[in-house]
């Protein structure tokens, strides 16, 4: 298991799920059970992981 920061597109919201890594690539691809806000129950999540690992790779 591995805990996964998420950002709402609608509302802002930011929250942390435990989950496996297949569980983690299968919920930003729509195939599994589609992550929802815990606030606004949007749809519309995405992951802050990605970007902050984007972020320090730039860093040269
Ligand atoms: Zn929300």
């Amino acid at each position: 298991m591995a805990l996964y920061d998420y950002h709402c597109q609608d509302c802002g919201e930011q929250f942390t799920q435990s989950e496996h890594i297949s569980d983690h690539t299968s919920a930003l691809q729509g195939s599994a059970s589609p992550l929802r806000c815990p606030k606004c129950n949007s749809q519309h999540i995405e992951s802050m992981v990605s970007a902050a690992y984007v972020h320090t790779s730039k860093k040269s």
